[in-house]
């Protein structure tokens, strides 16, 4: 099977990448044409996954189609943007039909959970890895930021933190558990949910946001950075899944949610009269701490304490001390 055919057979005939609503142009020409109104911008994001990096290799490609395309969408809820569309970059090593066939059909479905169609990419041979490219659009001014926290505004994520990190030694085959423990976990790891919709309510209304993806205290360490303020997260306000705690144990838990990264949970800052109405419209608003005057992050015990780990999440190219 050539490259051409690859792409038509996978990808240029799949339910996702057929042209609709926002898509003036798909796959098949130079480039695709995407339509945005007038008074709408253009959110773009790009994230790449390396084989043996960001996921095991081998791992089952219908998953890892899913969890690619949810990883990348996720940036556009923590915009507060309306998917629209993604482009795929895919390297391969090898061309298998029974492989391929199952990537696209995760892909697809991923798709058309999150309402993203596919309007190109490139295909190409070597390690595995994908790069996808999302676009979504948002009303001029309403982007949610990370630069936009104030003293004062609630700390607030958007559902359980450290389900990610705990699957982890469940995916890589390090450790086995129940079901009842294992299925909740492992089903966040491989097809974590874009918070899209909550994304969208907190347009106008949190100051700041983004979507966990290095851990808790990592990322809301940008949002103090960008937004020139500290950030105080109380440790006994951290929402654990109830697996995560019979896997791990309270403390590990606790760990994994601090620092564990996977998440693609948002977390946002919330001026405090806007709390009420989110919850009760029914949002999962989980306020864990406060803006303050100052700078970075600092995590604090149930006495007030400071008690902020060294090691705060996962970076590449990190110097080991
Ligand atoms: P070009 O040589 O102009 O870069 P390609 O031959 O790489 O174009 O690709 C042909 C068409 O197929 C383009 O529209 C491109 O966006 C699309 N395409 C290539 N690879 C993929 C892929 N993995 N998924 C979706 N579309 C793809
Ligand atoms: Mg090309």
């Amino acid at each position: 099977m050539g490259e051409f055919e690859l792409i038509r057979n996978y990808f240029a005939t799949a339910p996702c990448a057929l042209v609709g609503a926002g898509v003036a142009l798909g796959i098949g020409d130079d480039c695709a044409l995407l339509a945005v109104s007038p008074g709408e911008q253009l959110a773009v994001s790009t994230d790449t996954l390396v084989a043996g990096v960001h996921f095991a290799d081998p791992c089952e490609p219908f998953l890892l189609g899913q969890r690619s395309l949810a990883v990348a969408v996720s940036d556009l809820a923590a915009m507060g943007a309306t998917p629209l569309a993604f482009t795929l970059a895919l390297t391969l090593p090898t061309v298998a039909a029974d492989w391929l066939h199952a990537f696209a059909s995760g892909l697809n479905t991923m798709a058309q959970n999150c309402g993203v169609r596919l309007v190109g990419g490139d295909t190409t041979r070597g390690p595995l890895s994908l790069t996808m490219t999302v676009f979504g659009r948002v009303p001029a001014g309403l982007a949610l930021t990370r630069s936009g926290a104030q003293p004062g505004d609630l700390l607030c994520v958007g559902g359980e933190l450290g389900n990610g990190a705990g699957a982890l030694p469940l995916v890589l085959g390090q450790r086995t558990a129940e079901p009842a423990i294992a299925e909740p976990l492992l089903a966040h790891y491989w097809s974590p949910q874009p918070q899209l919709a909550l994304g969208l309510a907190l347009r106008g209304k949190a100051t700041s946001a983004l979507d966990i993806s290095d851990g808790l205290l990592a990322d809301c360490g940008h949002i103090a950075l960008a937004s020139g303020v500290g950030l105080q997260v109380e440790r006994d306000k951290l929402p654990l899944s109830r697996a995560l705690v019979a896997f791990l144990g309270q403390q590990a838990a606790e760990e994994a949610a601090l620092s564990g990264g996977d998440d693609y949970v948002l977390a946002f800052t919330l001026p405090p009269l806007e709390l009420p109405h989110l919850l009760a419209d029914g949002w999962p608003v989980h306020v864990l701490g406060r803006v303050v005057c100052g700078q970075g992050v600092t995590l604090l015990d149930a006495d007030g304490r400071d008690i902020t780990p060294v090691n705060r999440g996962y970076q590449h190219f990190r110097e080991t001390p």
